[in-house]
């Protein structure tokens, strides 16, 4: 399995950020693993030029379910293969917290996705109040098999093991509680999948990965790849946490 370094922007860039994806395309033009960067939808087209000829690949951050219709200001995952991403997030807990997204909805759109030959980089976790109840890992169990479309395979789906309480706040769990919940997360995918497909279908942890913690992170079993927000908005910080994946 190669491992993937994700990037997610979030609501972040303008043209001028471009020169970042430029930059980790040249610098990563014999990369490893598999890099991906998810900037706004405003970018993807430009940001997507810029990565041809790398191993870098372009992704989006959302999609709609259906493949087009009357949703005004929704992109579908045909739009957003068109346009020129590989992969999209699905089911982040902003989405889920300011859209109110559903698990079940997450799995629509990872279909939709799927159809449209697109990765779905499906993301779960618990909030704090859920860590500080001991409902960590009923929570993740919810909500990956409610997430997880009948579609998914090692190839076209990758999960991301995001507690909301470590998304930009510098706190991530310890290795004992990453090992646990990935653990947990990888028995749970042979329930849909063979034992082949669950091995080799790829586990992100994120939470306030940095060049600093991301070595210690990818040691950890069962990680298989970071999924980051903040420290992915520069080359600078993100190539060397792509350096650290390379050597774990
Ligand atoms: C994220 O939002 O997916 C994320 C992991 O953010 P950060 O790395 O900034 O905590």
């Amino acid at each position: 399995m190669r491992k993937l370094a994700a990037g997610n922007w979030k609501m972040n860039g303008t043209t001028a950020h471009l020169t970042e994806i430029a930059a980790l395309a040249a610098t990563h033009r014999a990369a490893q693993v598999d890099i991906l960067i998810c900037p706004p939808a405003t970018l993807l087209a430009q940001a997507a030029g810029l990565a041809q000829h790398s191993p870098l690949m372009i992704g989006a951050q959302d999609c709609h379910r259906s493949p087009s219709g009357a949703h005004t200001g929704d992109i579908s995952a045909p739009m957003l293969a068109d346009a020129g991403a590989r992969a999209v997030i699905l089911g982040h807990s902003e989405r889920r917290a300011d859209h109110g997204e559903t698990s079940a909805l997450v799995a629509d759109k990872a279909r939709a996705a799927h159809a449209a030959g697109l990765i779905a980089v499906i993301c779960l976790g618990e909030t704090l109040a859920e860590r500080e109840g001991a409902q960590t890992l009923a929570v993740v169990t919810e909500q990956l098999r409610a997430s997880l479309p009948a579609t998914a395979t090692a190839a076209n789906t990758v999960i991301a093991y995001e507690p909301v309480w470590a998304i930009g706040t510098g706190l991530t769990p310890s290795t004992a509680q990453i090992a646990e919940v990935h653990g947990v997360l990888r028995a749970l995918l042979t329930e849909r999948l063979d034992a082949a497909e669950a091995a080799a279908l790829r586990l992100l942890y994120g939470g306030s990965v940095k060049p600093a913690n991301a070595a210690g992170i990818f040691a950890i079993a069962d990680v298989d790849g970071a999924l980051v927000g903040g420290a992915s908005l520069t080359a600078q910080d993100f190539s060397p946490i792509i350096a650290a994946l390379e050597a774990a």
